[in-house]
């Protein structure tokens, strides 16, 4: 019931809050004496290191232990800058803010490539370093001692005093969060970020650069953090190194886990509980450390998802106004309603540079092999795909279908073997592969189940578009319109899909089928000239795999070639133009449907598998009834 009313008035309920929030943080100074403007002031700021360290945690999936790190960086410059070289403290904020960008970008530079958990180490070891470089270089940071009397920006004449101190650093959680919330929610390149966290090979099949989106996203972040350094430089007004050492750093961890990693809200709430908890034991501060490392274990075990993570996801389930059970879980057959002209326009196919004449080869593979360890994957396997067809893989389980698509998408390195397509050697990086207009697949789903349907399907429209990071973190007006005609795009996509009333639903809640069909259009959105499909009709009921028929035949009358895995035979047999059968890495046999289906070494093949309940001729048959 109140669930319900919570939802229908969301908008208005989100707008109060913020109101009765702003209004609180605003008129709050004028009933707290110095103490307490100063302790609200350092929650502020706090808030905003949080913030940034939940733009690299809780939405790309970067677990950084160097933020405390940062955020002196930030302080440091401008503490320096002003102390030292006179600067006016208003030029040397933004100073502050782009040399803790910088260090963000080389650390990330240097561990974006390695995996998550040495990523987390290996920015440990840069905050010890940053720790010790301020340490040392005593005649700049005053060593051990730190900096004191830093001088406070001015408004005209005077020097902010502590209230207005305030009102600066509130102004700034506003725009943290405001800035945060433009660029994960209403942005490309939040959703590449929000993607690569949530799975990165799919991400990286749509022709998402991990190196370059996570590098942009730890400067930004890093940026956010310096900014938060510099207000806390100027409220303190002396900083010293143990501003930038662990226990802070761990402390921000405990906050943004147990507030809720990837929500807006949830790294605000954390802080807030650590600060009063931090009053309410002032005097047993022996023991701290202890609470709030116990305070992270309870969290990781009891609420995974953080406080208002869980509320959230509670929310999500209890008024997904879909519920699984009353889905009509079939699939629409597109075969009414789409038209060649709509889906070359809707994706943007002419702007593709990789068009082939039909019927020449658009991709050729020649002696690829591949091996595991002992394991011969594919024994020099040749394939061509020719442009405008649809074309069949197929082979018994565990023949290396799975692992020739790996090959030829540069998901996997091979051992020997060339691959061109579109008349060009394939790019080593499996996202340029992608980028260059092959795209695949999985055979096991991967969506980003933690995302809308919708956002799944805009996410491959990352690479449309010329709007810079900025303008988005800005809510500049052209970044707005930029969003809001690729918005207008995926509205229309769902709706020649049939899910435009699942928009809005988490994508892990659709049932099979649709999940199926959504990952085929989420790979259609990168402007595909060859689609990969990696047994797409896996756990389809009859009539889905009839509409997939249909839309794939759609789909190469719109002039998309498509490379089709498949076990089931008779969805094969009925639209493939020609099939390539592999038997344990060696091509067996190629040619018309037909051809492959009365080839001795096919049937032998498949009937060597009859034992698992597959009477290939059986199939056959029926696939040229049901399809006849
Ligand atoms: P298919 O897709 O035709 O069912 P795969 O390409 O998945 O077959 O697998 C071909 C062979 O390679 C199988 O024997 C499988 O066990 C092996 N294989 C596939 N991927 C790996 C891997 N990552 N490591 C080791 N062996 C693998
Ligand atoms: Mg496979």
């Amino acid at each position: 019931m109140t669930l319900d009313f919570i939802k229908h008035n969301a908008r208005i309920i989100r707008l109060t809050s913020i109101f009765i929030v702003a209004l609180i943080v605003f008129i709050a100074p004028q009933f707290l004496d110095r103490y307490w403007t100063f302790f609200f002031g350092a929650l502020g700021i706090t808030i905003i290191l949080a913030t940034s360290l939940n733009l690299a945690i809780g939405y790309t999936g970067l677990v950084s232990i160097v933020h405390s790190g940062l955020y002196g960086v930030g302080a440091y410059t401008v503490a320096i800058l002003v102390k030292e070289f006179g600067w006016s403290p208003w030029i040397a904020l933004s100073m502050g803010v782009i040399a803790a960008a910088f260090v963000g970008a080389i650390i990330s530079l240097t561990t974006v490539r390695v995996s998550h958990l040495y990523f987390a180490i290996v920015t440990l070891a840069f905050n010890a370093i940053i720790v010790e470089v301020i340490r040392e270089s005593r005649d700049l940071t005053g060593g051990q001692i730190g900096i004191f009397s830093i001088p406070r920006p001015a408004l005209g004449a005077e020097k902010l005093d502590d209230r207005a101190m305030y009102y600066l650093i509130w102004l700034g959680v506003l725009f943290s969060l405001w800035s945060l919330h433009n660029l994960v929610d209403n942005s490309r390149y939040g959703r590449s970020f929000r993607a690569l966290k949530s799975n990165e090979p799919a991400a990286i099949a749509l022709g998402i650069n991990p190196l370059g989106y996570k590098m942009l996203s730890f400067s930004l972040s890093a940026g956010m953090a310096g900014f938060a350094g510099v207000l806390f430089a100027y409220l303190n007004q002396f900083i010293s190194p143990q501003l930038v050492g662990l226990e802070f750093g761990l402390e921000l961890f405990v906050a943004v886990l147990l507030g809720g990693s990837g929500t807006l809200l949830g790294p605000i709430l954390g802080v807030v509980f650590l600060a009063s908890v931090r009053e309410f034991i002032k005097d047993y501060a022996q023991y701290q450390q202890l609470l709030f490392g116990s305070v992270l274990i309870a969290t990781m075990f009891l609420i995974p998802k953080g406080i208002w993570g869980e509320l959230k996801a509670f929310y999500v389930k209890q008024t997904s106004k879909f519920n699984p059970d009353d889905i009509n879980p079939t699939i629409s057959d597109p075969a009414d309603y789409l038209d060649p002209a709509t889906i070359r326009s809707l994706l943007e196919l002419d702007n593709n540079q990789h068009q082939i004449e039909t019927g020449k080869p658009i991709l050729e593979a020649q002696g690829v092999v591949k091996s595991f360890g002992g394991l011969q994957a594919l024994r020099g396997v040749d394939l061509a795909v020719n442009a405008g067809t649809i074309h069949g893989l197929i082979g018994p389980n565990g023949s290396g279908k799975s692992t020739l698509i790996n090959c030829l998408t540069s998901s996997m390195e091979r051992n020997e073997g060339s691959i061109v397509y579109a008349n060009q050697n394939t790019p080593r990086y499996a996202y340029r592969v992608a980028k260059s207009g092959m795209v695949r697949v999985f055979q096991i789903p991967h969506l980003f189940g933690d995302m809308t349907v919708k956002e799944n399907i805009l996410t491959g429209f990352h690479g449309r578009g010329n709007v810079d990071p900025i303008s988005y973190i800005m809510g500049l007006p052209y970044a707005r319109r930029e969003e809001a005609e690729m918005q207008r795009i995926a509205d229309r996509l769902l709706e020649v899909a049939g899910l435009q009333d699942k928009a809005e639903m988490q994508a892990n809640l659709l049932p099979h089928g649709q999940q199926r069909l959504l990952e085929v259009l989420r790979a259609l959105t990168v402007s595909p000239s060859l689609l990969i499909l990696d047994e797409p009709a896996t756990g389809l009921v009859t009539r889905e795999v009839q509409a997939l028929g249909h839309l794939l035949e759609k789909l190469r009358d719109s002039g998309i070639t498509i490379l089709l895995i498949e076990h089931n035979m008779a969805f094969v047999m009925s639209v493939c133009d020609r099939v390539t059968v592999l038997e344990e890495g060696e091509k067996i046999a190629e040619g018309t449907p037909t051809e492959v289906q009365h080839n001795q070494r096919v049937i032998a093949a498949y009937l060597g598998e009859s034992v698992k309940g597959i009477d290939i001729e059986k199939t056959m048959q029926e696939a040229v009834e049901r399809y006849a």
